[in-house]
């Protein structure tokens, strides 16, 4: 009989016509940098939407986070007669300089690996590091935050990371910092940093107002028949350059359009439904590693799954990110056959979204991800002023919405003794998958 509704619901979902318009609406709303007013006014229409489509109460869960707003920035290349002036966007957090800014040479690492590092080690001291931004949805990536920690930790008083494609402007990210020690940090220009690739010297100002401040996740629960539950969540913020489209309007968009069609039915599920949506996911995971380490051990035990959607359309080709549990793995394929759709699968884990915190806390998770491994799809604007609504297409967010409401409605319905598999075995997560 469930299994009837469940079928029907997911039937109705693929006619849903609020999807596109959830992505359409959030896009207006400006990129949602967390601390801006365009972050809070998302928060307010989410939480009403979320009430909406959950037909519950949303409790907003304050997050203390190291708070900063960029009051300048810019970057220029210091010629013999002459200073340039490069486009250039602050890494959030970044560092502050003063109004004299550092000035000077810059060392290209090229891509900026841990073997670029040790290559230039000697040569760092006192200088600028530049590297390049990368595709981000791939196995060999390397992440910004890492190499500004092997820029910090090599003597360099500046780091510069230039986008990985011409004409589209700097690239956006998060130092990472928190308010800790640091280096100035900036994103510029694919062409900025050609410029600059030839020994230049260079001068980064950035200045920044900072000091404690708070934002809120959203949270609203379905009750199922029993205290366990699936917990379903997207991050909320962005950056401030672009619309923040695919990363993560895509998401959240796919949060209300399962939520509203799973909601009538989860009272008669065995577990219930959380929806959490998590801010200042782009600040090193701050929301939800507040969220969950907030949950006693025993909240924690009762939550069998984490379902995260990160920037899940832009490419027809669907990944889950499963942070090394390999039954999650192996229930993934299941449901991947059962509805004729086909998912990537991915299991190391990876700390670039909110289901890393969850991973950690022994949670099994996992995040749903578009384009993985596909440098050419439109998730290669994530980051970038180009991450904007017109990048989607409405039938990879229903396709996103379809196969995230097929995993959540079977976690929720699925016997004890099968949600205990998704955690797994360290033997059977040590295999490769088959
Ligand atoms: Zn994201």
């Amino acid at each position: 009989m469930i299994e009837t509704r469940i079928a029907e619901s997911l039937g109705l979902l693929w006619l849903d016509g609020g999807l596109h318009g959830d992505l359409l609406s959030l896009c207006t709303l400006g990129g949602r940098l967390s601390g801006t007013q365009s972050e809070r006014a998302a928060v307010d229409w989410l939480e009403k939407r979320l009430a909406d489509a959950s037909g519950q109460a949303v409790r907003r869960h304050p997050v203390a986070y190291a708070g900063w707003r960029s009051k300048r920035c810019t970057v220029e290349r210091i010629g013999a007669s002459r200073a340039d002036l490069l486009q250039a966007q602050p890494l959030v957090g970044s560092h502050v300089t003063g109004a004299r800014g550092a000035t000077a040479e810059v060392v290209d690492l090229g891509r900026g690996t841990p073997e670029d590092f040790a290559a230039h080690a000697a040569a760092l001291r006192g200088r600028i590091a530049l590297v390049r931004h990368e595709y981000m949805f791939a196995s060999g990536h390397v992440h910004r935050r890492r190499k500004m920690q092997m820029a910090m930790d090599h003597g360099a008083v500046g780091f510069l990371i230039g986008a990985h494609l011409p004409g589209i402007g700097p690239v956006a990210g998060s130092s990472g910092r928190a308010g800790g020690p640091g280096i100035p940090g900036a994103g510029i220009s694919h062409e900025s940093a050609t410029l600059l690739a030839d020994g230049a010297r260079a001068r980064i100002i950035i200045e920044a107002e900072e000091g404690a401040a708070s934002a809120d996740n959203l949270i609203a629960e379905i009750p199922g028949e029993t205290d366990s539950w699936v917990v379903l969540s997207a991050h909320i913020d962005g950056h401030d350059l672009a619309a923040s489209a695919m990363d993560n309007a895509s998401g959240l968009a796919v949060v209300l359009a399962v939520t509203r069609a799973l909601a009538p039915l989860v009272p008669h599920f065995r577990r219930g439904l959380r929806v959490a949506l998590f801010n200042v996911e782009e600040w090193a995971l701050t929301g939800s590693k507040a969220y969950v380490e907030g949950l006693s051990q025993a909240d924690r035990d009762r939550i069998v799954l984490n379902v995260n959607l990160d920037s899940v359309a832009g490419s027809t080709k669907l990944s889950a990110l499963t942070s090394g549990f390999a039954g999650v793995e192996a229930f993934l394929s299941q449901i991947a056959a059962s509805c004729g759709m086909p998912i990537g699968l991915h299991r190391p884990l990876m700390v670039n979204s909110d289901h890393a915190n969850f991973a950690a806390a022994g949670i099994p998770a996992f995040r749903l991800v578009a384009g993985f491994d596909q440098p050419g799809s439109n998730l290669r604007y994530v980051l970038t002023p180009a991450d904007t609504a017109d990048k989607i297409a409405a039938t990879e967010l229903k396709a996103a919405a379809l196969f995230t409401a097929h995993a959540v409605a079977r976690a929720c319905t699925a016997s004890d003794s099968r949600a205990a598999s998704f955690r797994g075995t360290p033997a059977d997560a040590a295999r490769p998958p088959s």
